[in-house]
């Protein structure tokens, strides 16, 4: 009889808000995550105007939705929405996982760290322990995953951006939590790092941050979040400097998807199919 019931009952009601959100891979991601696990989810790609992110979460809710992923340009005004945050979400100031709680509170979280060290650590096989890290860029995305990166353990983590005050700032923001510093670009000349990660959003305009070329040339794994059906600009220049490996940020997708996954089924779905799933697509 409940089988039945459930079998009759609508599939329960998820989504992605964002602007532009259209190119999302997330309904694609949970909708797979979903037939792995036996779940029937409806998730949507919900496009949002800018001022009306607190509306357009009021009507979610109202039509039943019972978690949200968040991303660009409405990830901190989730984290200013939400009743009560996570710990890693609270540090990053910005939300990406809204759900709510039985009193119909409002909880946000933030995924995208654990995304990235899970997609580095397990999905590459790249080292973080002990190892000297640059993170290019001092945005949301660098915010979101500095609390993850530093808990692995690294020897330093160097914060290079284009304003090197916003990277300075964010250095003295996660000091408690290890060795970080932060810098402009043309202070990171003649240092050589483990690990190199672009959270900046110049490959989105196709840019490339001005890095000397002894940046990336002892890197065992150069990484940019950005992902599309070409390698960036920035994967492009690491090869050509003889980067060891080079990455794009779709694992980091998947990763931080199935976190968010976790937080609203309470189960980890494996990735490792989906990934495959996507790249060959
Ligand atoms: P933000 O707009 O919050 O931050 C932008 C950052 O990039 C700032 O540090 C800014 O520097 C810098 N920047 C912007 N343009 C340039 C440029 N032309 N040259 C050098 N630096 C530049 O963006 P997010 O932090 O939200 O996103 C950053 C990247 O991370 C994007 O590519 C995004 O797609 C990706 N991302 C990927 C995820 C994944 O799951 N794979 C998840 C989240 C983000 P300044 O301070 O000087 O303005």
């Amino acid at each position: 009889m409940s089988d039945l019931f459930e079998f009759h009952s609508p599939p329960t009601l998820y989504a992605v808000m964002g602007n532009p959100v259209a190119h999302s891979k997330s309904p694609q991601i949970h909708s797979a995550f979903a037939r792995q696990c036996g779940l029937r989810i409806d998730y949507r790609a919900i496009q949002v105007d800018r001022g009306g992110f607190a509306q357009a979460v009021a009507n979610f809710r109202a039509a039943d939705g019972q978690g949200l992923n968040v991303t660009v340009p409405f990830k901190v005004e989730a984290w200013r929405l939400a009743a009560r945050c996570s710990e890693r979400a609270q540090l990053a100031e910005a939300v990406n996982t809204l759900s709510w709680d039985d009193d119909g509170l409002l909880l946000g979280d933030n995924t995208d760290g654990a995304g990235l060290v899970t997609d580095l650590l397990e999905n590459l096989n790249c080292q973080l322990g002990r190892r000297r890290v640059l993170l290019i860029g001092a945005g949301g995305a660098a915010r979101g995953v500095l609390g993850p990166l530093l808990a692995a353990g690294p020897e330093r983590v160097l914060i290079a951006n284009r304003t090197a005050d916003n990277a300075v700032a964010l250095a003295d923001r996660f000091g408690h939590l290890g060795e970080v510093l932060g810098c402009g670009f043309e202070a990171v000349a003649g240092a050589g790092f483990d690990v190199v990660i672009n959270a900046s959003a110049a490959s989105l305009a196709g840019d490339l941050p001005p890095l000397a070329a002894d940046v990336v040339a002892e890197a065992a794994l150069v990484y940019d979040m950005a992902y599309g059906d070409e390698p960036t600009v920035f994967m492009a220049w690491a090869r050509a400097q003889g980067a060891a490996v080079v990455s794009d940020g779709l694992g980091m997708l998947v990763e931080q998807a199935a976190e968010s996954f976790l937080l609203w089924h309470g189960v980890r779905p494996e990735t490792a199919p989906v990934l495959r799933s996507l790249r060959s697509a």
